[in-house]
């Protein structure tokens, strides 16, 4: 009894959920936290992962679009993405293949994370996903979108019909923003690593 009473309360650790829009600088401002030893879980780099080697995850999406859909172990991401764009259905198929392994993976990932006051959990459709209530709280990522655009086009070799393609098919980022505890301006004015250090700062106390 007395043994019980002296462990130490272990505090839970908190959830923080990082999104933005294509090219809105997420995965930067994630590895400025990374440098702060905040342990980050990219839930968009997993998926893919497990797409691509979680047997039960290849199994049904072989039943789901045939078995010429993996090509050399690899998912055919372009293919996926031309069947699933003009109908919701198989996207939604296709969601409840995906998102109960991911979450599961990330449950498993957070059960070792113990050395830490918080985590954070990068995912390009938080909120779309439903990902937003397994966190505590939510950061957005934003940048003007000619920015956006701009970056994507010169990072992925895209064309600007391509590039606002991808951003119409996501949420409005003005919904995100809304629906956000913290914003985090990621454009070519404000300075990126003060805003950080100041919600790390307030995130640690
Ligand atoms: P995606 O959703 O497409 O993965 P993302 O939100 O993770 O995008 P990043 O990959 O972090 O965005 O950034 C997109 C591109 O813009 C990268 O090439 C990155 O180096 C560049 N970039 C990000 N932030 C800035 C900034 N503040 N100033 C200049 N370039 C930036």
């Amino acid at each position: 009894m007395i043994d019980q009473l002296s462990e130490p309360i272990k505090k839970p650790i908190i959830k923080i959920g990082i999104t933005g829009g294509i090219g809105s600088g997420k995965t930067t401002v994630c590895a400025i936290f990374k440098t702060l030893n905040v342990p980050v879980y990219n839930a968009d780099v997993e998926a893919r992962l497990l797409t691509n080697n979680h047997p039960e995850i290849v199994r049904r999406v072989r039943e789901l679009f045939g078995d010429d859909i993996y090509k050399h172990g690899l998912l055919e991401r372009k293919k996926v993405a031309s069947l699933v764009f003009s109908n919701k259905d198989l996207l939604h198929q296709l969601n409840a293949i995906i998102h109960p392994i991911v979450a599961a993976h990330f449950k498993a990932w957070l059960s070792q994370q113990e050395n830490y006051p918080y985590i954070i959990k990068e995912a390009a459709i938080l909120f779309e996903s439903g990902g937003n209530k397994q966190v505590d709280k939510v950061i957005t990522v934003t940048a003007p979108q000619h920015i956006r655009i701009k970056r994507v086009m010169l990072r992925d070799k895209l064309s600007e019909k391509e590039v606002l393609n991808r951003i119409n098919n996501q949420m409005p980022e003005e919904e995100k923003v809304k629906q956000s505890d913290y914003i985090i301006q990621c454009n070519d004015i404000d300075l990126v690593i003060p805003q950080v250090i100041r919600l790390h700062e307030e995130l640690m106390r």
